[in-house]
């Protein structure tokens, strides 16, 4: 292989070569800038005096398991047109920092499969560069997200740590792209949001969210326009939740010793999707002994289990009926739960019944705070809330979040 072809593996074009030797775990690569490419740095004279020289060392990709030095002879000159006097500039070197451009792409590559630590390892380098040169990395790609094409946004709440804290995150669905991470949850979390939307007059469709009230209010303030669909699996859950509620209500009410065990273990099989339901350990048959003993907790149970259906009618206008059904079921079942909770439904039909206009839901953020619940709990950004920040910015590039 020609040096010129190891300089281009190198990615350093453009030096003299001088020498090459093996140091202690090293190849140190001497360098000079070539003659007719010195010349002023500041207005690009040719017409400059030549004021001594300097060594000045940088790192290179590695060659197998060696670091490669390179020591550059760089050339003082004086201007003779604009009168500084300065070292002349050098070709493929990343600015700030004492390596080439190549060792700079060469570690944002490698990070995307390595953590900070066996990276700097692996080159020889602190751990704090290798963390400065992603994070110059992120911010020059990811600190400010593209608003201007977005349509459809999800938003959802995410408690990372244990759940002692909460992040507000906004998604834009067609790109996968974390759009905005809010510290805390509820409205005040999404302000900063709305002013940059605002500012990149971008046209929001339709926003995909849970049925809390803050939600609904801060969207319908900021996007008057944006249709808003509630997200099923939200929907389902909290419906899940009013039968263990109602579960619980049964099981202090039963006075019957028998009635209080068959209802003691169920609350999962009553959340339990059906088809989930295993027959080797008679799930089927204990969940129907619970309901067969208790009215009202088969009631619940089948609505439920009927609520589903509402996200797979044919039309919009058959999934108003089933609705209006459900609701009307719910409403007579003489169920204290239901009745409330068909009327949190009816208060909310518009933006369940909006899926069938914008077929969207927070799904995708339950793959981002996958994700994000992989990290060990030290990287959850205690430390560096920039970085965290960045690293969230740029979660959908990868298929890892390695942060630590
Ligand atoms: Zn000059």
């Amino acid at each position: 292989m020609s040096q010129q072809a190891v300089y281009a593996a190198l990615g350093v074009r453009g030096y003299e070569h001088r020498s090459i030797r093996l140091g202690e775990g090293s190849v140190i690569v001497r360098l000079q800038v070539k003659d007719q490419d010195v010349c002023c740095p500041g207005c690009g004279s040719d017409d400059v005096v030549r004021r001594g020289c300097q060594i000045r060392e940088f790192r290179a990709p590695p060659i197998a398991h060696r670091c490669v030095l390179l020591l550059i002879d760089v050339p003082r000159v004086a201007c003779e047109a604009c009168g500084t006097v300065r070292q002349v500039a050098l070709t493929g070197m990343a600015e700030g920092h004492r390596c080439t451009r190549s060792f700079v792409r060469y570690v944002i590559e490698l990070r995307k499969v390595m953590t900070i630590r066996d990276l700097a390892l692996h080159l020889g380098v602190s751990e704090w560069l290798v963390r400065t040169i992603e994070k110059e990395y992120l911010q020059q790609h990811f600190a400010k997200p593209r608003l201007k094409e977005t349509t459809k946004i999800a938003i959802d709440e995410l408690s990372i740590g244990g759940g002692h804290r909460y992040l507000t995150i906004v998604l834009d669905l067609t790109s996968g792209a974390i759009l905005h991470v809010g510290e805390g949850k509820g409205a005040d979390a999404l302000s900063p949001f709305w002013r940059r939307l605002k500012a990149s007059r971008a046209r929001i469709d339709a926003v995909a969210m849970d049925m809390s009230a803050a939600y609904i209010f801060a969207v319908t303030k900021h996007l008057p326009d944006a249709t808003i669909v509630f997200d099923k699996f939200h929907v389902v859950k909290l419906m899940n939740d009013k039968l263990s509620d109602l579960r619980r209500e049964l099981f202090r009410e039963a006075t019957d010793g028998l009635d209080k065990q068959v209802l003691k273990g169920t609350r999962w099989l009553l959340m339990k999707n059906p088809d989930h339901l295993d027959d080797e350990r008679n799930e089927p048959d204990r969940l129907q002994e619970a309901l067969a003993l208790n009215q009202p907790l088969a009631t619940a149970y089948y609505l439920k289990e009927d609520l589903r259906q509402l996200w797979s009618q044919k039309t919009k206008a058959t999934a108003r009926k089933f609705l209006n059904r459900w609701i009307r079921r719910a409403e007579s079942s003489g169920i204290r739960i239901l009745q409330r909770f068909a009327k949190t439904l009816q208060t909310h039909r518009r933006g369940l019944l909006a899926w069938y206009d914008f077929r969207i839901s927070t799904g995708p953020l339950e793959g981002v705070n996958n994700k994000i619940r992989t990290l060990p709990r030290t990287a959850y950004g205690y430390r560096d809330q920039t970085y965290f920040r960045l690293k969230l910015h740029a979660l959908h590039t990868t298929h890892y979040a390695l942060i630590g």
